[in-house]
């Protein structure tokens, strides 16, 4: 029997967000691969589910990639989640699954558990137009940052893109540059107790977050030109 790999959905922060089916999918696994262990520790904790965890992650090695793909082939099934929202968006679980149908192809079900993912729940509360949009994960931290804020300058509809506690500040300053009045919206810590929508131009909420926080994780969704 072939093996089965579920990518199962996981909350953004609030556990309640957990479908019955994830759960009911973890609580089955032979093993969970897991990008941070302690962080699946705690998500497991709360629904009494007792699973092996075994890390992957993106510095993860082609042994680990290849014990993967072995347990698959002897029949197992595995289920694989990140740190938050859906496997394989902008996370390293893209890159397994990739590996896996380059090795193993069709041999192995892979079958996908939905749930919450980031940049769709911000898109969902922006109120820009999402018949189209364009997703570009993480401006680069160093080369190729030119280019990817000239990819948004030049799109006339809706871009999201995910950034991290540490470079906010500094992107929406280079958005600010770019984007001049371009309206934008910035979800923070979504589904968490400090969850915050900006709504604005990347000045204004330059502003507002000077004086509320910059911590947490965010997506900018930036509106149509
Ligand atoms: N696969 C995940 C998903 O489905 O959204 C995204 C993984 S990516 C490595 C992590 C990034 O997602 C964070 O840096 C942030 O940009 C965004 N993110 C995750 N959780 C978030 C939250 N609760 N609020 C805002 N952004 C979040």
């Amino acid at each position: 029997m072939p093996g089965r790999l579920y990518i199962v959905a996981t909350p953004l922060g609030n556990l309640q967000d957990v479908s019955e089916r994830a759960k009911t999918t973890l609580a089955r696994a032979e093993k969970i691969l897991c990008e941070d262990t302690r962080v699946t520790a705690h998500l497991l904790h709360a629904f009494d589910i007792h699973v092996p965890m075994v890390s992957y992650h993106q510095h993860s090695s082609m042994l680990r990639e290849k014990e993967i793909v072995d347990w698959l082939r002897d029949g197992q099934t595995l289920a694989l989640v990140t740190d938050a929202g859906t496997p394989g968006i902008s996370d390293p679980g893209g890159k397994l699954i990739h590996t896996i149908l380059q090795v193993v192809g069709s041999d192995v079900e892979i079958i996908p558990i939905p749930g919450p993912c980031a940049a769709i729940t911000a898109l969902s509360v922006s109120g820009f137009p999402t018949d189209h949009f364009l997703f570009l994960g993480f401006p680069p931290q160093k080369n190729g940052r030119k280019k990817y804020f000239e990819q948004i300058r030049v799109h006339s509809e809706t871009v999201v893109c995910y950034e991290s506690t540490h470079r906010v500040v500094k992107t929406l300053e280079q958005l600010k540059e770019i984007l001049g009045d371009r309206s934008i919206m910035v979800a923070r810590e979504l589904t968490k107790m400090y969850e915050t929508l900006y709504r604005g131009t990347a000045a204004h909420i330059l502003e507002q977050l000077k004086h509320t926080s910059n911590k947490g994780e965010f997506v900018i969704v930036i509106g149509p030109s």
